[in-house]
């Protein structure tokens, strides 16, 4: 037999009623496995004796372990992140003490949302080396200031397919609301199982920064009785037309995109500064 034992963030240790550490020096003094690190930070045993198979899980449980996959988040299963700080010199920010807590807003907003049962492959780094493999998550954050992401979309649930930036700066602090709209968004218009993954790599950067930009907070928000909030006036019929040079355009987009932006955002912040 074998067993697989979810280590988050590969964090062998002992805190609290979570004794992991110890839990794997009796298994190994008391039965002598071999056992396989993965690719994933977490452990296999294997050549498990059927007849230890009972000694084993009492152990396991006894130090506040879980090993059958139902009583683990899924968004906590599949979520890495590298050590960053305090013992990588080279991070310019928080990564795996920080992941626990914003996978938890994460899953807050989305049963906020009505996805109670959705979840995704997140990573998270400390800076661009990316030793956590952010850039095949489906959604992933590289640290790129202080308190502060880059955000990455659209890799494939299996990694098969690489993300691309959406964001150079998302600040931590900010993490709800930028991921609501994306989240409604994926909600109103994913395609029956599709993953948010592919979604985002379906639809483009440049809808979802179009719906985020007319998006109202708090409008999606799911009621008790399972229906999405009334929508409030939307802004968008408020807005004008104006034309501008096609090479005037041009370097919008450019602008736009290396910021994160709508083209609209960015020229309605740019013509608010200049008539002031
Ligand atoms: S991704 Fe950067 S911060 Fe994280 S462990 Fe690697 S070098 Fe350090």
């Amino acid at each position: 037999l074998f067993l697989g034992i979810s280590i988050e963030n590969g964090r062998v240790k002992d805190e609290g009623n979570f004794q992991l550490k110890t839990a794997l020096r009796k298994i190994i003094e008391k039965f002598a496995l071999p056992m396989r690190l993965t690719a994933n930070h977490n452990i296999i045993l294997y050549e498990i004796d059927p007849t230890h198979q009972q000694a084993l899980n009492q152990i396991l449980e006894q130090h506040g372990i879980q090993v059958t996959p139902e009583g683990i988040e899924p968004l906590v299963r599949y979520s890495m992140a590298c050590p960053a700080l305090p013992t990588c010199g080279l991070a310019v920010t928080e990564s795996e003490r920080a992941l626990p807590g914003m996978v938890e807003r994460i899953r807050l907003l989305l049963d906020k949302l009505g996805l109670e049962k959705e979840y995704f492959v997140i990573r998270m780094t400390g800076c661009p080396n990316g030793c956590a493999r952010p850039y095949i998550a489906e959604l992933g954050f590289v640290g790129s200031a202080p308190k502060a992401y880059q955000v990455w979309l659209g890799a494939s649930p299996d990694q098969t397919r690489l993300s691309r930036p959406y964001v150079q700066k998302m600040p931590e602090s900010e993490l709800e609301s930028f991921f609501e709209p994306i989240f409604v968004q994926f909600r109103e218009e994913r395609k029956p199982e599709e993953s948010f993954g592919d979604f985002c790599d379906r639809i483009g950067f440049d809808a979802l920064r179009e719906f985020s930009a007319n998006y109202e907070l708090g409008s999606g928000i799911v009621n008790p009785n399972g229906k999405p909030a009334a929508k409030k006036s939307s802004t968008a019929k408020n807005r004008r037309r104006i034309s501008i040079p096609e090479e005037v355009h041009a370097r919008l987009k450019q602008a736009a995109a290396d910021q994160g932006k709508t083209m609209t955002q960015l020229a309605a912040e740019a013509l608010e500064a200049y008539l002031l």
